[in-house]
């Protein structure tokens, strides 16, 4: 069994459906009866490990096969800088499109086990996609609120599951606007009792125990052994921090010995955590966004503190990527890998290059990159990495005049 308890003031929560605590507003984590985890091969997906996800009974379970996605051991990029233990974790292989897809079974499995039949969401796309699918499945009603400039792509994707959809004029840009979709969203839900789904540990306290499986698999694909440093890119701050708890309850299993250190990877035009970090002080919301890497571009990151403090207990740190240097390392990913991943998630290779070259990295470490989403959700960044690239209209008999 699991319950919801204070992060502040350790109180438990009786209400199921809470956001936050009811006394101080602190951040609620969803705790167990029992350290084990006794893997459940007759369940689907990541819901092998039922034993630490907040369900009450399996028949509730909403799964499109999201999780057990492959670690890969990098072919040619970890060996040609000098890093040969570098593996990417493809979280686009989900059935979305990206790691999403576990908050989402486990959020739209809590509305069921909840009895309730429709959910909204602030999102900038991926998680918006990977709700209206798991909803579909469950036959919900769903309400996406959207950034004004969101990529067309993910829109897309979303408008085929079928919620209702709306971008908010300002959204993404203004803290203030952000603040107040963010308050609306929770009251319309109220009204109407619908469950706000938000991927951050902030407002979906349950449906963020999804992301933490990632640990729990990259533990197991490294053959119980925890990696040396993991990256992953940061938003709102939700993913590290699960990944991280997700580590801590696998050593707590027994499984692992040691914990790796969590890298923060933010883009340097809405970086309010990476400052915080380097200046060591609060994360102050930034007034304006200077970054184009949908996903990850939050002036004010709901889970920023407990990022923060994973990166100070894990030994970890932070940093900052220019955007172009991230265009650049989601060409390098395709081309030297195979592997077609969107800005947000190719920001980690660009991260692990910085700091091998700034020795924060020996190269003696094993390092795994938490590839967040596919390539094809950014229509916009696939016309960067391809536009200057001519496709010359041959004739079928010119094709024995090609030079190697
Ligand atoms: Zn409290």
């Amino acid at each position: 069994m699991f319950c919801l308890v204070c992060m502040t003031c350790g109180r438990t929560c009786a209400d199921m459906g809470a956001a936050s605590c009811p006394h101080d507003g602190g951040f609620l984590d969803v705790h167990y009866d029992s350290a084990e985890i006794p893997l459940r091969d007759d369940l689907p997906g990541i819901w092998r490990y039922a034993a630490r996800l907040p369900l009450t009974d399996p028949a509730h379970i909403v799964s499109l096969g999201e999780g057990d996605t492959p670690l890969l051991r990098s072919g040619r990029l970890g060996a040609d800088i000098g890093l040969p233990q570098l593996y990417f974790k493809n979280e686009g292989l989900n059935p979305t499109g990206s790691y999403k897809d576990r908050i989402a079974s486990v959020g739209i499995t809590s509305l069921r086990q909840q009895g309730l039949n429709a959910w909204a969401t602030v999102s900038s796309g991926n998680a918006g996609a990977a709700l209206s699918a798991y909803g579909a499945q469950a036959g919900a009603d769903g309400y996406v609120f959207t950034l004004e400039r969101a990529p067309r792509a993910k829109i897309a994707q979303i408008i085929a599951y079928g919620p209702r959809i709306m971008s908010v004029r300002g959204m993404g840009y203004d803290p203030k606007i952000d603040a107040e979709t963010w308050e609306n969203a929770r009251k319309i839900c109220e009204i109407n009792n619908w469950l706000m789904l938000i991927t951050a540990r902030r407002y979906s306290p349950q449906s963020m125990e999804g992301a933490k499986t990632i640990a729990y698999e990259v533990c197991q694909q490294l053959k119980g052994a925890a990696p040396d440093v993991v990256y992953v890119p940061v938003g709102g701050g939700g993913l590290l921090s699960s990944i991280w708890k997700g580590f801590r309850e696998w050593r707590a299993a027994g499984q692992i010995k040691r914990l790796p250190r969590m890298v923060a990877i933010q883009p340097q035009g809405c970086d309010p955590l990476a400052q915080a970090w380097r200046e060591q002080r609060a994360i102050k919301p930034l007034d304006d966004c200077a970054s184009a890497v949908s996903g990850i571009i939050l002036t004010a990151p709901p889970d920023g503190d407990l990022v923060l403090s994973d990166l100070r207990e894990s030994g970890g740190w932070a940093l900052s990527i220019a955007d172009e240097i991230t265009y650049q390392a989601q060409a390098e990913l395709a081309s030297g890998e195979g592997l077609f991943v969107e800005p947000a998630a190719a920001i980690t290779w660009a991260a692990v290059k910085a700091d091998l070259a700034a020795g924060r990295l020996t190269g003696a470490e094993d390092v795994v990159c938490v590839l967040t989403g596919i390539g094809f959700k950014d229509s916009k960044a696939i016309g960067l990495m391809t536009e200057n690239a001519p496709v010359p209209l041959v004739e079928a008999e010119e094709i024995l005049r090609l030079e190697p």
